[in-house]
């Protein structure tokens, strides 16, 4: 995997922007260890599967050509690049931890870049399924019951029956299996792929395996059944994998223990181009429509939290997140759990990254969680008290983290508070906004102490402040903000600055 190892090589000896502070966290902690054999071959494995690589073919090709560029050539590095953006990764073509973290994700086991075609579908509206084998993972009546309701979540957007069959054939084969089940497509064991499904059609066409060696549950342990049935059950519909990771259809697992599962805007906008809207979708829907995933060009987008972590500025909205990287322009939209999974709460209210201590702190109502590396600290959640707010204070709105003096401010309702990182403990008493960030409305959703760009590092350095669809950006030294905004500027979103510059002439 030559351009993999070649970038990662290119990166460990690219010399920092002279004279400028890099931190120790942005210091790769093996500069030079590359992924190892077995994470190579993984992922070749794994760009076969899902995105289309040719494994034989670049064989070839790479016999045949010896330079260096050989795995470019092949189309892997391509590939790779697919694979990172249908995930909202950074787009490097480089194998590193958290691509690789990514690849190991459970699963399901369709491609990812297949396109089905708007002329795979079934013509029917009502179809039968029926559970055979041996292998269930729990009482007939409690599997049954998952499905009947997995069902239920496409039956009420979408014109569709669905009839369960104990004896008769049907349209739809439900099973558990183990390993090798001859359809070719083996299981593997605990983790790794969960499920796959066949696209509507006669015999195997429609039909849904489970792995029965997963640890299937009906609630957060292990793997919720439902969250993996109206996956597969979409297949059998017709549905391809979305990159939307709001969506059911997204491929990874991210079933969300506090989170309803729900068919998103995106399921269902998909499922209805197939078989048409359902008759009952408007009453069913009219209150509370499918969620949409957060859109990065809507002129209403506002923050729940902003941070930067390392070299990235973190966007965070309801279950997702933008991480915006001075490397890259594409500013991708994934979900929080794909970087800490199960540890942070979907509905943040504020984030800052300490780097003195490593880590990153998130905070939601009353309580606050500690990440070092990724992981969560032992004692989180802990209640915000313990950093010494009153118990009149039942949340903060944001929090604004200052390196060089060791401190954050963290701003509730009209106040901000300042703690002192290094003696860990707030600094008298709290002060009117109004007097230590004049012309800040409050209260605000989000701040951030960030330049974006290392060359300025030491010249200067802006908070900012984010209020509804509004971004400040405010000097701190002469008080006063220098420049507001739409927030969707900082997301890149060409579309939108186009719509506001018409609007405005
Ligand atoms: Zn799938
Ligand atoms: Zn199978």
């Amino acid at each position: 995997m030559l351009c993999l190892s070649l970038l990662t090589l290119l990166l460990a000896g690219h010399t920092p922007v002279m004279g400028l502070p890099l931190r120790a966290s942005d210091l790769p902690t093996q500069p030079h260890a590359g992924p190892s054999e077995a994470d190579q071959k993984f992922a070749e494995e794994y760009l076969w599967r899902f995105y289309g690589y040719q494994p034989k073919l670049a064989r070839q090709k790479r016999t045949a050509d010896t330079d260096e560029d050989a795995d470019w050539k092949t189309g892997l590095c391509d590939k790779l690049q697919s694979m990172q953006r249908f995930f909202g990764l950074h787009p490097s073509g480089e194998l590193d931890k958290e691509t690789l973290a990514v690849m190991k994700r459970p699963r399901c086991g369709l491609s990812d870049v297949e396109r089905f075609g708007d002329t795979i579908r079934w013509k029917k509206r009502t179809l039968s399924y029926r559970i055979t084998g041996s292998n269930l993972p729990s009482s007939a009546s409690k599997v049954h019951k998952v499905f009947r309701e997995a069902w239920k979540l496409w039956s009420s957007v979408a014109p569709m029956k669905f009839r369960k069959r104990s004896r008769k054939e049907a349209d739809i084969v439900i099973c558990f299996h183990k390993g090798d089940h001859e359809d070719g497509i083996p299981f593997d064991g605990k983790g790794g792929i969960l499920a796959h499904a066949f696209l509507p059609g006669l015999g195997i066409g429609g039909d849904v395996h489970f792995d029965a060696d997963e640890d299937w549950s009906f609630n957060s342990t292990g793997f919720n059944l439902l969250a993996v049935a109206a996956h597969e059950f979409g297949h059998a519909l017709g549905l391809p994998h979305s990159s939307d990771p709001g969506a059911v259809m997204y491929p990874s697992y991210n079933f969300a223990p506090n989170y309803e599962l729900q068919l998103s805007f995106r399921d269902v906008k998909d499922v209805q181009n197939l078989y048409g809207i359902s008759p009952n979708f408007a009453s069913l829907f009219s209150k509370k429509p499918p969620p949409r995933t957060p859109d990065k060009c809507d002129p209403d987008l506002s923050f729940d939290a902003v941070t930067e972590l390392q070299q990235e500025v973190l966007f965070f909205k309801d279950r997702f997140m933008w991480r915006k990287h001075p490397q890259f322009d594409e500013t991708a939209i994934t979900l929080i759990s794909s970087l800490w999974p199960d540890s942070v709460p979907p509905f943040l209210d504020a984030v800052y990254e300490n780097v003195d201590g490593n880590v990153i702190v998130f905070f939601k109502g009353h309580q606050y969680w500690i990440l070092k590396q990724l992981k969560l600290q032992e004692g989180s959640p802990r209640n915000i008290s313990h950093l010494g707010f009153p118990s009149r204070i039942k949340s903060i709105d944001a929090a604004l983290h200052f390196r060089i003096e060791r401190s954050t401010v963290f701003f509730t309702g009209h106040e901000c508070w300042r703690y002192n990182e290094k003696e860990r403990m707030m600094e008298g008493s709290p002060v009117l906004i109004e007097q230590m960030w004049p012309g800040i409305p409050t209260p605000i959703d989000a701040a951030v102490f960030y330049e974006g760009s290392y060359i300025t590092f030491l010249l200067w350095r802006f908070v900012h402040f984010f209020k509804g669809n509004i971004h400040y950006k405010y000097d701190s030294n002469s008080k006063h903000v220098i420049s507001t905004s739409p927030v969707n500027d900082l997301l890149e979103c060409e579309k939108h600055n186009n719509e506001i510059l018409t609007e405005w002439r």
